[in-house]
């Protein structure tokens, strides 16, 4: 058996110059959790060139979506950033991965704490009814160099709330997004860290600092703000899952972390 479905491009979407999304087909066998990962990528020379990838749908929608960087010279990158609607793409068939609502305690808020396209995985996640059903809050941190990175606002913003389905489970006295942008002049700038470290992001947000009796995260992103960020939730006495299956209060997209 083959180990990549080979699926349809049916959408592409570019944000900026660094920055796109692409939807595909779905095999119909491909089950994954929410906030998962598979391998993804193209035929190039008679060869697969795969990168893992965070699945931005959710788990219940009829196609895949990706949120993915153009990297110069990436070696996939370079040729994915220009697939077209109707262009093939390999999809691996064993998605996995540790952003998943299972293995994080039961708490009250949840923050989803991302940089970047680590921003891909959450996507998913606030997608998932079941996510309003576990916490009281649900707060989307993304934290970015320029505005013009700040995708998917129209979703978090307005599609999500203004959803009946959602709507119905309270997803607007719920559902709470947290940008922040360095590199530009932004209503709220500056690192996630240190919206976090100076309680900038509580007093914005109405929330108490993290607690371990109330708070659960999950992390993505890149291997400095997830060390740092880690670093600080470990500071309030929040622990991470230990490994795949284990509970814990906190959950990295581990393949990211260089420990
Ligand atoms: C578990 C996991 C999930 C991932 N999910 C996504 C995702 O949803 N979207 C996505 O765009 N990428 C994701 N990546 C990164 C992805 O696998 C590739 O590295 C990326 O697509 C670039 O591929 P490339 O062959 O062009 O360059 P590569 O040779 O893979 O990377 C070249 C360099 O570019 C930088 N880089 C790579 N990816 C990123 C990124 N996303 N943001 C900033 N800098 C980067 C790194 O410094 C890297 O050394 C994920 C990686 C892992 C391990």
């Amino acid at each position: 058996m083959a180990a990549f479905n080979v699926e349809k491009i049916t959408h592409v979407h570019h944000w900026n110059d660094t920055l796109f999304s692409f939807k595909t087909t779905r095999d119909t066998a491909l089950r994954f959790k929410n906030g998962q990962f598979v391998m993804i990528g193209l035929e190039v020379n008679g060869k697969p060139l795969m990168r893992a990838y965070s699945i931005a749908s959710a788990n219940y929608e009829e196609e895949l979506e990706f949120f993915s960087i153009k990297v110069q010279d990436g070696p996939l990158t370079s040729i994915l950033q220009k697939v077209q609607v109707g262009d093939e793409l390999l999809v691996s068939k064993k998605p996995t991965g540790t952003l998943v609502l299972d293995d994080l305690n039961p708490g009250k808020n949840l923050y989803l704490l991302s940089s970047g396209t680590g921003l891909a995985p959450f996507l998913s996640v606030i997608r998932d009814p079941e996510t309003y059903e576990r916490f009281e809050k649900v707060i989307v941190v993304h934290g970015t160099r320029f505005i013009s990175e700040l995708a998917y606002q129209e979703l978090i913003l307005d599609e999500l709330p203004n959803n009946e389905f959602f709507q119905e489970i309270g997803i607007q006295e719920k559902l709470v997004y947290y940008p922040t942008v360095t590199r530009e002049e932004f209503h709220t700038r500056g690192r996630v860290t240190h919206a976090i470290e100076s309680g900038e992001l509580f007093e914005k947000i109405g929330l108490p600092r993290f607690n371990p009796e109330t708070d659960r995260a999950m992390l993505c992103g890149s291997p400095h703000f997830l060390k740092d960020v880690a670093d600080l939730l470990d500071q309030h006495g929040l622990k991470e899952s230990p490994r795949m299956g284990e509970l814990g209060d906190y959950v990295i997209e581990r393949a990211f972390v260089e420990k």
